[in-house]
This record gives C-alpha cells, structure tokens and sequence, in this order.
C-alpha cells in the first residue's frame, strides 16, 4: 500500500530556486511534501540560494555573500522537498519531462551526466538577467550582476584597483567606474560603491581617495528609476549628487571599448570599469520550449492563473513570466519584475496547487503594489508605501531603511518561520561587531 502511495503520489517540478522558487518550493514541501501528498522537487543551477536584490551589497563589499547563502540541500530536507542541482536546458511536453544538461568541474570534466526529469505539474521560476541589447562590446567590456559569481567579480576586480594604487605609490589615483543603467540595480550600485570607496580608505587603502572614486551612471531615459514615480526619482537624483555621483541622462550608449562608454551622441566616457545594470530578459532557452509562447524578451506568457498559454500542466512565475492582469478600475498591468511579485507569485501558487490537490480549480493571481523602496547604502534609502492605512505615501531616510531591509527579513521569515529568521538578525547584529564594515578582501 505504502509503495503504490508513492508511485502514485503527483511529482511537482519547481526549476529555479531564487526569490520566488525557493519560497514556493518550502511552502509545498511544508505542506504536500511533509505528508506525502505529492513529491516537490526544487531543480536548480546554482547548489546555494542567495537572494538577489543582495548583489549589490555583494559587489561593493557591505556584504560578505558567504554569511547570507543557504544551502539548497539543507533547505530541502528541512523542508521535505527534493533538490536536484542541474541547469534546465529543454522540455518535452508530449512526455512531460525536461531535460538537465550535464554538470561540469572547473576543467570542463564531466561530475553529472545530462538528465531527463519527469513532471505532473511544473513551475518555471529561472529569473532574469541583465539586457546589453546586443551592444557591441558589452559582453567583453562590461562586468554584469545577474548572480553571486559575477558580483564577487566586480567585488574582486574593485579590490584589486585600490591594491594596484596603493603599491603604485600615487596617493592621487582615481578610479572612474561608468555604469550603464539608471533602474534600481545601477542607483543602489552606485550609492553601495560610494559607500566602499569611504571604508576601504578608513581601512588604509587610501591611494584612491573617496572623491577619487568617479562613478557615473549613464540612463537612456529621461530620469533616473523611470519606472518609479518621479518625486522618488528626483529624491534619489538629489542624494546621488550629494554624494558626488555623476549622472546623465538621455544617453544611449551605442558601443562599450576597452577604456570606455561611447554614447549614440558620440561622446566618451572614460572608464576603468565598465558594469551594465540595464534592462532585463529571461534566460534564451525558454524562447525554444516545444511551443510555449514568450514575449520579445523571453518571458514565457502566463494567464491570471499563472499557467502557460498552451498547457495548463506548465506554470511560470518571478521574472521569467509575463503576466498581464486586469486591475479594479478595468486598467491592463503588466507585473513588474520585482521580488515583492515574486513573493506574492509563490505565495498564490502555493495555495493554487495545494487547492488543486484537494480538487479545486487553480486560483488567479491578483497583484498588491505596497511600494517601492531604494536602498542608497547606509546611507538612507527613500521610496513609497501603498497600503490601505498609509495610501501613496513618501517615506525617506531612516525609517524607508528599516522597510527595506525588512523585505529581506520577509524572505528569510518564509524560509525559516519567525524563530530562526529573530535569531538570524540576532547572529548579524552581533557579527556586524566583530568583522569590518566592508568586505576587505
Ligand atoms: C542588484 C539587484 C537589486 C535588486 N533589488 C530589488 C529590490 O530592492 N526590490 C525588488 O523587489 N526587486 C529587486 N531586484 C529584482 C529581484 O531580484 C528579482 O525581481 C527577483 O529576484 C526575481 O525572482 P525570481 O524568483 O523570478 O528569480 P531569481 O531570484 O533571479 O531566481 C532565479 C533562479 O533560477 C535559477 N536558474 C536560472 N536559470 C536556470 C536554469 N536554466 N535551470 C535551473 N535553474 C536556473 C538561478 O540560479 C536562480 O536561483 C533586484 C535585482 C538586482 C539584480
């Protein structure tokens, strides 16, 4: 009886395990796996979870990426889901499996072979990365922050200029960093990089002084963070001046060289470092998913109730999907590529296929915008909240910090209950006193 339970027990399949996987994946293990209802397997590219709107913080070096991963496997048997390490690279939807692509060392030896994984249900949840909208020059010349390795590249490649200037001797080197994208990832990135540029000189690494750290964000559009209300936008223009960041707008850059931006107006901006923080698109192998519709960017189209156009077994979600909803005033919104809707997206899911598994129909997905918030490093942050007590509201300095951060926390509060999450912020506290304030090495 036990072994027909088992053959017979509904296989849901989660690819990607980052903000919205994750949480999807430790709500059904919670919930189905636990008491062998349906076996949940969490497949992902990476062995550890970090949780991306981090990568900045990682890059400049206020984070060490080491203290905040969690292990996929640990997570797993905590949670009573399977994790299998693997890269999707395709899908057969008459045989409902995906295939896995082989697992290689750091030489190109194979550790894993190539492998076929069968569903019930599937969730793709794969993420984004940045778009260089074929700019020539921008894979080689730029550094991205699409994942931990590339952050800690970034993080590495900084360090490794302040080590240079120093043994050079010139106490009047300057650094000139151009970073190309002025949405949310490339304004924290800049206030995050100010931030560093101040610590490693307290630490001794003061042959490029703080004011010697030139970074300069170039934006295509008319503003800074242009998918944020412009009052924000204005505010966080304001404090990146203060800090001394320059930045332009109305620039499209039309080629990236070895020491340099080149904008479509033909003006050089010379750079020591290069890091491209524009746009998004899901990862190009979903474009070719045995007939799954996508958008321009690659983000598999998805009904209300998170489904696939053409097959009600696959879903999406986070930022891989493209979701179009009809709001209260009859309104089209597009969801955001955001964590907050990765969050909401795991949430509904969970309890869609927990319904389904009780024989209900799947649940719609009904996006709550509470605002937005930008993280200008410990310095302040400055955003808005949307609630039904608050309405649209501004908020700024010390108090926004607090609701940023708190987002990580929600994250963490899904992952591990409010006891471990309380004595996680407890750990940090304590370890933010015996470490330095910046990543050194
Ligand atoms: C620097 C930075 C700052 C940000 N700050 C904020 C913020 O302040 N607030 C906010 O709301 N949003 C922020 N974002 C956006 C936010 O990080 C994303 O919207 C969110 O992480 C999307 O969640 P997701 O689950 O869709 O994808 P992700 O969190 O990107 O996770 C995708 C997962 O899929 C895995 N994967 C990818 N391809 C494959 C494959 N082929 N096979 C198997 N696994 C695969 C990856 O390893 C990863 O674990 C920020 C993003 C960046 C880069």
């Amino acid at each position: 009886m036990k072994n027909e339970t088992l053959v017979n027990k509904k296989k849901i399949v989660i690819v990607g395990g980052g903000a919205g996987g994750l949480e999807l994946a430790t709500r059904l293990g919670k919930k189905l796996g636990k008491k062998q209802r349906a076996e949940i397997t969490l497949v992902d590219a990476q062995n550890t979870h970090f949780w991306k709107p981090l990568l900045h913080e990682v890059a400049a070096g206020s984070l060490n990426a080491f203290e905040d991963e969690l292990s996929y496997l640990a997570q797993a048997k905590w949670n009573h889901f399977r994790f299998i390490p693997g890269k999707m690279e395709s899908i057969n939807r008459a045989n409902k499996s995906i295939g896995l692509s082989p697992i290689l060392d750091g030489n190109g030896q194979q550790v894993v072979p190539a492998r076929t994984l069968s569903y019930d249900q599937l969730v793709i949840a794969v993420g984004s990365t940045a778009n260089d909208f074929n700019t020539p020059g921008a894979r080689e010349h730029c550094l991205f922050l699409d994942n931990r390795q590339q952050a800690e590249r970034i993080h590495t490649t900084l360090i490794n200029h302040y080590l240079h200037a120093q043994a050079s001797g010139n106490d009047a080197s300057k650094l000139r960093i151009a970073i190309i994208g002025a949405g949310a990832t490339g304004v924290e990135l800049a206030a995050e990089l100010h931030f560093a540029a101040i610590e490693l000189a307290r630490y001794g690494l003061d042959a490029i002084k703080p004011e010697h750290l030139e970074v300069t964000i170039i934006e295509g559009g008319e503003r800074i963070l242009p998918a944020l209300p412009v009052r924000i936008s204005s505010s966080v223009h304001k404090q990146l001046n203060k800090m001394g960041i320059r930045v332009m707008t109305q620039q499209l850059v039309s080629e990236i060289q070895a020491g340099g931006v080149t904008t479509r107006d033909g003006e050089f901006i010379e750079s020591d470092l290069r890091i491209w923080a524009a746009g998004i698109k899901a990862p190009e192998f979903l474009s070719q998913m045995d007939g799954l519709k996508t958008n321009r960017i690659n983000q598999l189209i998805v009904r209300p109730t998170l489904q696939t156009t053409l097959d009600d077994q696959i879903y999406s979600m986070g930022d891989c999907a493209s979701c179009t909803l009809t709001d209260s005033k009859n309104e089209s919104i597009t969801i955001p590529p955001r964590a907050q809707a990765a969050h909401q997206q795991a949430s509904l899911l969970a309890k869609s296929l927990i319904a389904q598994a009780n024989g209900a129909a799947p649940l719609e997905f009904n996006y709550k915008d509470y605002g937005s918030l930008i993280s200008l490093s410990r310095f302040s942050a400055v955003g808005n909240l949307m609630g039904a007590i608050t309405g649209d509201m501004m908020i700024e300095g010390t108090l926004a910090k607090w609701f940023y951060i708190s987002l990580y926390r929600m994250h963490q509060m899904t992952l591990f209950g409010k006891l471990r999450t309380g004595t996680l912020i407890l750990k940090d506290l304590i370890s933010r006193t015996t470490r330095p304030q910046l990543k050194l090495h």
